[in-house]
């Protein structure tokens, strides 16, 4: 059945980071707004399986690993968890989240979301299948914010892994530890993965196809994190996997490495090979251009359509979720601006993490990228085992390295492994997308004894 047709000044397709904080801005400056999601409710992957839900868990294992370190203080007990109570901790907080964001909807007139699935049906019009049929909406603008999935390659077998839904998700399929797990995929859901379980006890594997890990990161900062990882992660490299198998406990797994098969055992196998944007169903039909990594944008985050704009995973630029956070707010003001574009999303000075345990986070360019790019730098670092903080905590691996233009001494990128690494990039960030030099870094009193007097001194080291 198809209700007749209605109207709303702007549409979102999906209701997660690109989406919800353009709708509210929209809304709030009196728009009338519509959000679709099959979710039917706020927040998109992020925190239904993915960045909240996976630090829930990995906080709760760095107080573990922390306690470990300290047991020499008389700690008693086996230091170890309860995996059932670490998954209800995470669904508790999903739901308090979860329903904060509805109150926050309840409370904002112009705003409605509507659960279901949407598709293009013209370039203004917007078909949304809902279980009580189809809905037509008129729509003067349009975000597409739809996200991106778990990519499953097809590995005979497949379908008998666990992937980083299956795990993160709200009442979880794995809700008990695993003694053995195998992961597929050397990437940072990966890894992050395989640090959490590692703490937990569960003896990990990991396989990755190429001969590195963390592919597409700076070496020199991926060669500092990998000897801090737990000593039980297992990495097999250069790893082809062929097929995996149930067996009467588990699962088989089989692999080519060297021109040889081999084999091996676990409880739970995890693939974690990748995500892919999720293209709504109508969107190569209008004619939108979809490239490798998902639909083509600009910095306008317009398509070849200046009313359709696509923020967030679905454009592959910078698959996080404060990025699609910047962009769904660069798409709302230039839907202000009447499509004629008057901010700009800078997909360079964006801070990532691995949250490992311990952590890496970099942002901008590396001194090997700027090498690339001709363009001379010089770098101020600092090692964590003259930290005090560090010291306190007896978390002395892992250090800060930020990147200078050579002559104006501005800051083009920085990374930092070990301690906060998650939170110091946050500054490190804000001081490269203000432009700041190392001459401002090195005379700012960050706090004693905190980790971010890190960046002062290793700013301080050119001088
Ligand atoms: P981002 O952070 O880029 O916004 P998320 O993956 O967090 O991405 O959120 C995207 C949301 O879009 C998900 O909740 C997903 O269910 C939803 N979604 C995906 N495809 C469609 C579609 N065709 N129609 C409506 N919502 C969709």
């Amino acid at each position: 059945m198809t209700l007749g047709s209605e109207s709303v000044d702007v549409l979102t397709i999906g209701a997660g980071g690109g989406a919800y904080p353009a709708a509210f801005r929209l809304a709030r400056a009196g728009l009338s707004v519509v959000m679709v999601d099959p979710k039917g409710v706020m927040s998109g992957n992020c925190l239904y399986e993915g960045c909240v839900p996976s630090k829930a868990i990995r906080e709760t294992a760095e107080i573990l690993e922390t306690q470990r370190r300290f047991a020499h203080f008389g700690l008693t007990g086996s230091l170890q968890v309860d995996y059932g109570q670490v998954v209800a901790h995470k669904d508790a907080i999903q739901s308090r989240r979860y329903a904060q964001h509805a109150q926050e909807l309840a409370n904002t007139p112009n705003l409605q979301l509507i659960q279901g699935t949407a598709r293009f049906l013209d370039p203004h019009t917007v078909a949304i299948d809902t279980e009580t049929g189809q809905r037509n909406f008129h729509c003067a603008h349009i975000i597409i914010a739809s996200g991106a999935d778990v990519f499953v390659p097809p590995i005979p077998g497949a379908e008998l892994c666990l992937t980083s839904h299956d795990l993160y998700k709200p009442e979880p399929v794995l809700r008990t530890l695993p003694k053995r797990m195998l992961i597929i995929g050397g990437g940072y859901i990966g890894l992050e993965t395989a640090s959490f379980f590692a703490a937990f006890g569960t003896q990990i594997t990991l396989l990755q196809k190429g001969p590195q890990l963390l592919t597409g990161m700076d070496r020199e900062m991926v060669e500092m994190l990998l000897p801090l990882l737990s000593p039980n992660i297992h990495f097999i490299l250069n790893a082809e996997v062929e097929r995996v198998e149930a067996t009467a406990t588990g699962r088989r797994l089989f692999y080519q490495q060297a021109g040889t098969t081999q084999q091996l055992e676990a409880d739970v196998v995890l693939m974690a090979v990748g995500r892919r944007p999720a293209i709504p169903a109508g969107t190569a039909d209008i004619g939108i251009e979809i490239g490798k990594r998902g639909i083509v944008v600009g910095p306008s985050l317009q398509t070849r359509y200046p009313h359709i704009y696509a923020a967030g995973d679905v454009n592959g630029q910078v698959p996080l979720f404060h990025a699609a956070v910047r962009q769904s707010l660069v798409a709302a003001h230039n839907i202000l601006g009447g499509d004629q574009p008057l901010d700009y999303a800078d997909f360079q000075s964006v801070p990532t993490t691995i949250f490992t345990l311990p952590g890496a986070a970099y942002i901008g360019l590396s001194a090997s990228q700027a090498a690339q790019q001709g363009l001379a730098v010089r770098t101020g670092s600092y090692d964590f085992q003259e930290d005090s903080r560090a010291q306190i905590l007896e978390a002395m691996g892992g250090g800060i390295r930020l990147f200078f233009a050579k002559e104006s001494l501005r800051l083009v990128g920085g990374w930092v492994v070990g301690i906060d690494a998650g939170s110091l990039i946050g500054e490190i960030g804000l001081a490269l997308s203000k432009g700041l030099t190392a001459y401002d870094l090195a005379q700012f009193a960050d706090q004693h004894p905190m980790s971010a007097e890190g960046i002062g001194k290793a700013a301080r080291s050119l001088f």
